[in-house]
């Protein structure tokens, strides 16, 4: 599989440009100085509730929301370069955010298109609270996934949530179950209590991200908390929308290695990163281009072998860079002080994360050749 020629390089220049928004370059100094320096005990550690409390106060829990809940009103170029930021400097903190951050901009949405939303919602749009997401299960229907049943006034909630980042951090989990006699999926903000129960996970990446197996026993939904149902072929094409482009944290995170090969004293790392450095943007200008085109098309099948080939490609990049970190920073390279091997594993994270069957045949396929 190859992929096709590139179009215009616009949307990855918006996203670049978006550097000059005094909110992003002030999330931009913040991750400078306190993400990074950081990233390697927040890998072994995880991510603490001070942390939670520092992205409310930067509006980072809100930044998409209107300016009449104090959001800072960050379109689409500042959001991916918001994730590209925020993946490079902790992606553990990045995956916890990451769960939250599109749901703000989903609420905006709703409400501004003149649906009111829950006093939940309010609070979310506020940037009061962090939620968590129990989304991928869909993927897994019928062998596996969150029950919807219809009770008066709601629904019940069910099941084993295979994964929520952010777990102990978020006070709100926006889980997507499905009521499998009409295939209809409903979304739901789930406040975190009593009958949500996580049981621990032992992960060899990214577990700084506090990321739990979750089981919804039995959680009554009223129906003021549904924020959108719909049938399960149009949430898979949406899905296939999303989950099958490279993404700005693959951009965020190969940038941190470039620069890091780069700042080597080992000529041939330095090599590395110029060979590799075009080539991480001839893909983000292609990924940027054919995502919005997708949106722009309101199919996600647009283009998708292109899409999967560009998502595959970005995360065999990512795992070929972290490993010639690994290599130029020799036997140091896998001490848990080194960042080499916090960005191997982050890169091996990134291949399994948005997985659908598509992404992983298509992964599978590149492989074999
Ligand atoms: C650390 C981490 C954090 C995540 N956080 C979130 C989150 O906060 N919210 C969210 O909604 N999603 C989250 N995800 C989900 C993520 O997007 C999924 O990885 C992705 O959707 C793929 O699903 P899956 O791994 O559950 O695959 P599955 O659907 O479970 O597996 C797919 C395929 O893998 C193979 N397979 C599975 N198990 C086995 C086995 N035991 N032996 C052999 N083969 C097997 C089979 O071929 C199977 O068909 C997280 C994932 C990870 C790893």
């Amino acid at each position: 599989m190859t992929v096709s020629d590139v179009t215009a390089p616009t949307a990855a220049e918006a996203v670049t440009a978006a550097d000059e928004h005094p909110f992003v370059s002030r999330v931009a100094h913040y991750a400078d100085s306190v993400l990074r320096p950081t990233a390697l005990r927040t890998d072994r550690e995880g991510v603490d509730a001070t942390r939670v409390a520092e992205f409310s106060r930067l509006g980072l829990l809100n930044h998409a929301a209107p300016a009449r809940f104090g959001g800072a009103e960050v379109g689409r170029d500042g959001d991916r370069r918001l994730h590209e930021i925020l993946s490079g400097a902790c992606f553990n903190t990045w995956l916890v955010w990451a769960q939250h951050a599109p749901i703000v901009g989903r609420l905006a949405k709703t409400l501004a298109e003149g649906t009111d939303l829950p006093d939940i919602g309010h609070e979310i749009l506020h940037g009061r609270v962090l939620l968590g997401a129990a989304i991928s299960d869909v993927r897994r229907f019928p062998d596996h996934h969150i029950t919807a049943t219809r009770v008066p006034g709601g629904w019940t909630f069910s099941g084993a949530i295979s994964w929520v980042s952010g777990w102990g951090l978020n006070t709100v989990l926006t889980v997507a179950a499905v009521e499998s006699s009409t295939r209809t999926v409903v979304t739901a903000l789930v406040p975190v209590g009593d009958r949500t129960r996580a049981e621990h996970l032992d992960l060899s990446a990214v577990a700084g991200s506090r990321t739990e197996r979750v089981v919804l026993d039995d959680v009554t939904v009223p129906d003021g908390n549904v924020i959108g149902t719909e049938p399960l072929s149009v949430w898979r094409s949406n899905d296939l929308g999303t989950a099958s482009d490279a993404r700005p944290h693959h951009f965020g995170l190969a940038e941190a290695v470039l620069r890091e090969l780069d700042q080597s004293r080992n000529q041939r790392a330095r090599e590395v990163a110029a060979v590799w450095r075009p080539r991480l943007e001839r893909l983000r200008i292609q990924a940027y281009a054919l995502a919005d085109e997708t949106a722009a098309a309101g199919d996600g099948r647009h283009r998708i072998d292109e899409r999967l080939a560009t998502k595959a490609a970005s995360g065999e990049a990512l795992t070929t860079l972290t490993r010639a970190l690994v290599v130029a920073r020799a036997g140091h390279g896998i001490r848990l002080d080194d960042t080499a091997q916090l960005y191997a594993r982050s890169a091996l994270f990134v291949l399994v994360q948005g997985q659908t069957s598509d992404v992983r045949d298509a992964q599978l396929t590149r492989l074999a050749l």
